[in-house]
C-alpha cells in the first residue's frame, strides 16, 4: 500500500521493501526526499501554514486575603466559550476557586476546599 522510506530503507506498510532497481515508486519516494534535503539546505523548505485564532477570557477579582486576582482561559471564541469548572488558585494565600458558568453565561467563582 503505502511505501514509505526510513534510514534510508523502504517499507510497506511497515515491512521492509528491497531496493528494486528501475522501480517508479521508489525512485518518486528517493526525488522527493533529495528535493528536500537540497531544499532544508539551501533556500528553505516550503511549509503549510495553518493559522487558529484563539481568545483570552480574563477573569477580575478580589481574593478574601485582598489580592486582586486576574484568571485568564483561552478560549475558541469570543461568544461560545466555557469556563465552567476551571480552577485557579490565589498566588499570595494559595486559595483554591473554581469558576462556575451557568447556562445564560453568567460566571460566578466558588472556594474550592
Ligand atoms: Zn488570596
Amino acid at each position: 500500500m503505502s511505501l514509505e522510506l526510513k534510514d534510508g530503507k523502504f517499507f510497506r506498510d511497515g515491512n521492509p521493501e528491497p531496493l528494486k532497481f528501475g522501480d517508479k515508486e521508489q525512485i518518486k519516494l528517493m526525488t522527493e526526499r533529495i528535493e528536500t534535503i537540497k531544499a532544508l539546505n539551501g533556500e528553505g523548505l516550503l511549509v503549510h501554514v495553518d493559522l487558529e485564532t484563539t481568545y483570552t477570557a480574563y477573569l477580575s477579582f478580589k481574593c478574601t486575603c485582598g489580592v486582586r486576582l486576574n484568571p485568564r482561559f483561552e478560549i475558541e471564541s469570543e461568544r461560545h466559550y466555557h469556563l465552567n469548572g476551571e480552577i485557579f488558585i490565589c498566588h499570595s494565600c494559595k486559595a483554591k476557586y473554581v469558576v462556575n458558568q451557568d447556562k445564560d453565561g453568567m460566571i460566578t467563582v466558588k472556594s474550592r476546599p
